[in-house]
């Protein structure tokens, strides 16, 4: 199979957003297989749009589109198909009910172009948007498939891997299972990972193993194809056994858990609760904490205490100590962690403090972060040196933080 990818949206031409979801859709069709010779991108208009796929029709045997799919009058791009392919659109139920449902909970009244966004294609497959509202389509018509999916990323990505890339695996009668799954690592940079693992990405087959950096984490993708899911994940089980073994301590989780995710099961899983007093991070780690649904059994609250003075009154700090050591310091991150502990009565208290940047502060250059992590059983610091600009290194050591209290309470649980 051949394909082309589409990208409808005039911000892409404006430069104003980077053509991400065909950089996402390329990487998932290279692991089976299937060629990606073209993309192309157009902007919000009818005509141009159907120029670009009477090229791609020329050229590939699946077509993807990404993009414009709302409800507004720019979003063309199933009405355009349809024109093209000679059908009428007709409302997908399922999409429907879940518009509906959407504006009821939220008691708004629903706008009369929604509706427009549970249209389909008369003859189409419609892909459900777990994240969204708007469906996708998958249809074959004269020997091409074309697959119609949402710009935005997120509701994208979840619905090419559960509806649109099933549909076209399925196109192939004897097709292989194609599974994946994906490890996820901090604190590790991806060349040193490479280097720790090299002789087993030497000998890859199948599965295959993808390393991928991003500016907060390192994944390994194993992707392994086979007749049946048990044999795919039966390749995948050994592989994963060896990397453990290797570079097994930088793992957080797997597929989609996040540190923040890891964090709260570990936490939850052992009856604890937690709570920060942030200076540097101002709440980022908090709020990352937050993201995780349920979050509130396990979370206490917080202080931002970015001022000495509030280190003083909030938390009640020595001031002629931190004085002594300095803001940025190990015994200040240590009194933070347990004064936050005390004060909410958690189990775990985070005390987070560094100079972000540009400039050091209280002697300590910039990038130097503290993170204490205080248990029940002990307090424990940690030290960055970290060489990111200012909100880069802000987020980094939210992500420590993070990092250092999964493994923290591995080690002690
Ligand atoms: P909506 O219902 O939100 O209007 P849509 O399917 O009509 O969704 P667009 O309006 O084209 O999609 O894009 C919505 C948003 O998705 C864009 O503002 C942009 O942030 C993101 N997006 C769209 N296309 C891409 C792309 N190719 N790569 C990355 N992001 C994209």
């Amino acid at each position: 199979m051949k394909a082309e990818i589409i990208g409808v949206g005039s911000e892409l031409l404006l430069g104003q957003i980077v053509n991400t979801n065909a950089q996402f859709i390329s990487a998932r069709l290279a692991e089976v297989g299937i060629d990606v010779l073209y993309h192309s991108v157009v902007g919000d208009n009818s005509d141009r749009l159907e120029r670009a796929i009477e090229i791609a029709q020329s050229r590939a045997d699946v077509i993807i589109f990404t993009g414009g799919l709302g409800p507004t009058k720019d979003d063309m791009t199933k009405q355009t198909v349809a024109r093209m392919l000679g059908q009428s659109l007709r409302y997908d139920e399922r999409a429907m009910n879940k518009i509906k449902s959407h504006f009821e909970r939220q008691q708004r009244e629903m706008p009369p172009n929604n509706t427009q966004q549970a249209l389909v294609l008369e003859h189409s497959t419609a892909l459900w948007n777990e994240r969204g509202m708007a469906p996708g389509m998958a249809i074959t018509e004269d020997g091409i498939t074309y697959i119609l999916l949402p710009g935005p990323p997120h509701e994208m990505k979840t619905m090419f891997d559960k509806e649109a890339l099933p549909y076209l695996l399925g196109l192939e009668s004897d097709h292989d299972v194609i599974i994946s799954r994906v490890l996820n690592f901090y604190g590790i940079g991806e060349s040193d990972l490479e280097t720790r693992i090299e002789s087993i990405l030497d000998e890859q087959t199948n599965p295959t193993i993808a390393p991928l950096a991003s500016p907060d984490a390192v994944t390994i993708r194993m992707t392994a194809k086979a007749k049946t899911e048990a044999e795919a994940y039966r390749l995948i089980e050994p592989v994963e056994a060896q990397i453990r073994a290797r570079v097994g301590d930088y793992i957080f989780g797997v597929d989609e858990e996040t540190l923040a995710s890891r964090a709260i099961e570990l936490l939850r899983a052992n009856g604890l609760t937690i709570s920060a007093a942030e200076s540097l991070t101002a709440g980022l780690f908090t709020s990352e904490l937050a993201t995780v649904e349920g979050t509130s059994d396990v979370l206490k609250g917080s202080f931002v205490t970015y001022s000495l003075d509030q280190k003083v009154d909030v938390l009640g700090l020595d001031r002629a100590a931190i004085e002594r050591e300095g803001v940025v310091s190990s015994s200040c991150a240590q009194s933070m962690a347990v004064a936050v502990r005390k004060k909410t009565g958690s189990d775990v208290g985070v005390g987070l403090t560094g100079a972000a940047g540009p400039d050091s502060h209280d002697g300590a250059p910039a990038g130097t972060v503290w993170i204490g992590i205080a248990t029940l059983q002990r307090v424990k610091t940690y030290r960055l040196q970290l060489s990111g600009l200012r909100n880069a290194n802000r987020r980094r050591a939210a992500n420590f933080a993070l990092y250092y209290v999964i493994r923290q309470l591995k080690e002690e649980n």
